[in-house]
């Protein structure tokens, strides 16, 4: 049996009419391909993604140093899609294929970007040993301290790593999560494990890439994302956004999910599925958040879920509670060219005195109303969103305070780090301020050690349920880290 390409002899079938795709037994004395054995360890790739002829591939198939899998698992009621987890019909299709012959090979159109899965496609992974890498004692070259909080947290993740479990780090903005990975990852790769830190930014993984090679200096780190050169390195530390995890199956003994709320990683069971197939069938699965679900809150709550909380910052002040003010319709202010009176009050405030602010609001048109009024009292303010191609210049130019306040959609919920600033949200009912966003923003806040504190005001026209709860969570923790001694006052 071989799985059917064209320059097979006609005899070979399709890999979608075999029932059982047969497993060879190990020839031990084959000497395997190196290169091939670099390549494919711990992925899931087609013929094409491989520099490799096909003869040579199915030699190593023959002396059971490569798997086949079905592309298209296909039975009388459904079609699945065996490297995304696509179940839903719409999103596949068939084609005249010329490969197989067959008038209709179904594709799936869902992972097509990363080249077609048809029927007859296997799915190429690496069945024998894993290459031998020399170990290092202890990969970390660290200089910095631990807060308290950092420590115990730090702990637990080792603890999970070496015993192969399930951790939820749930940890404020501002608490210093990436740094309680260290001594788990320094664990790991001394005995030999892979890691995967998978996060759905891009911006995330190209931040945490030099970060992670500045502290494993004698580790290699292989940096994926779409467009990036280090596809075929094999490292034992591999940082990736969500999306080309579907390359990978049964590679890691340590899955790291980072900004697991974030989109689009809860949106899309695609990526879920993918982080499932990347693990190898005994390894740990780190979650870290700021902002964990509703769904994932539960489970914490009544016990169904494995987590710590890291619930305050490292500079060991406590996190700013948002300030709930109606501010009626200021839609219909809008209309009218003017800002409700009490959102110009607190932007004057802050104005007048210096003092920087990020404004959020739920939409681009609003956003650019809002821009056009205060703009006359104001000329430098700024205003951003997603397709702003000067989106990076002008929080630079904030940064660097040559704007005094800057305008902007959900873009700048996560990761910018402004150090002296107050937050305020316009329009904070809108379905778009999700319990997650409103803590994600009220978290821009007081975060360096130099300006711990700040304000952040939600302004208004008429109280939700995400609001009142982003609230209660931010003064939760708060408590606790009072209780745990986590705070200074
Ligand atoms: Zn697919
Ligand atoms: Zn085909």
């Amino acid at each position: 049996m071989t799985p059917y390409i064209n320059d097979f002899p006609p005899e070979s079938l399709p890999i979608s009419s075999i029932d059982n795709i047969p497993e060879p037994p190990l020839n031990e004395n084959y000497s395997y391909n190196k290169e091939l054995q670099r390549i494919l360890y711990g992925k899931q790739l087609l013929f094409e993604n491989l520099p490799h002829s096909i003869e040579e591939i199915h030699q190593h198939y023959e002396n059971s140093y490569i798997s086949y899998r079905k592309g298209i698992i296909k039975t009388k009621s459904k079609i699945v899609c065996a490297r995304c987890g696509n179940k839903d019909r719409s999103l596949f299709a068939s084609f005249p294929c010329a490969r197989c012959g067959e008038k209709e090979c179904t594709y799936c159109r869902k992972c097509i970007m990363m080249g077609r899965v048809s029927e007859c496609t296997p799915l190429i992974g690496w069945c024998g040993p894993d290459s031998v890498r020399d170990l290092t004692g202890n990969p970390l070259e660290w200089a910095g301290t631990l807060s308290p909080g950092q420590q115990v947290a730090s702990d637990q993740v080792k603890q999970a790593v070496i015993e192969s479990k399930e951790l939820l780090v749930w940890a404020v903005c501002g608490a210093g999560k990436t740094e309680v990975l260290f001594e788990g990852i320094n664990t790991a790769l001394a005995i030999g494990k892979r890691l995967c830190i998978a996060t759905p930014r891009t911006d995330v993984v190209l931040e945490l890439g030099p970060r992670l090679k500045a502290v494993f200096p004698g580790i290699q780190v292989a940096v994926l994302y779409g467009g990036s050169e280090d596809r075929h390195l094999q490292a034992p530390l591999t940082i990736v956004t969500t999306h080309q995890l579907l390359r990978f199956y049964k590679a890691f003994d340590t899955v790291i999910l980072d900004e697991v709320d974030a989109f689009p990683y809860t949106a899309d069971e695609t990526l879920q599925y993918a982080v499932r197939q990347s693990r190898k069938e005994t390894s740990s699965m780190i979650y870290l958040t700021a902002t964990p679900s509703q769904k994932w809150q539960n489970e914490c709550r009544s016990g169904k879920r494995n987590f710590f909380t890291i619930p305050a910052r490292y500079h060991r002040h406590p996190l700013p509670v948002p300030d709930l003010k109606w501010c009626g319709n200021w839609e219909k202010s809008l209309k009218k060219d003017k800002l409700p009176s009490a959102i110009t009050y607190w932007i004057r405030k802050r104005l007048d005195n210096q003092k920087q602010c990020l404004l959020f609001l739920p939409k681009i048109d609003k956003m650019e109303k809002v821009l056009t009024i205060l703009r006359k009292t104001y000329p430098k303010i700024q205003a951003v969103h997603a397709e702003d191609p000067d989106r990076k210049d002008k929080v630079q130019m904030m940064r660097n305070k040559e704007i005094p306040m800057l305008l902007t959609t959900t873009i700048l919920e996560r990761g910018v780090t402004f150090p002296n600033i107050d937050v305020a949200v316009l329009g904070a009912e809108d379905r778009i301020f999700t319990e997650s966003a409103l803590v994600q923003i009220a978290g821009r806040v007081g975060r360096s050690s130099q300006f711990p504190s700040g304000d952040i005001t939600f302004f208004h026209y008429g109280k939700t349920e995400s609001m009142i709860k982003a609230q209660k969570q931010i003064l939760k923790m708060n408590t606790e880290a009072k209780k745990k001694g986590l705070i200074n006052h």
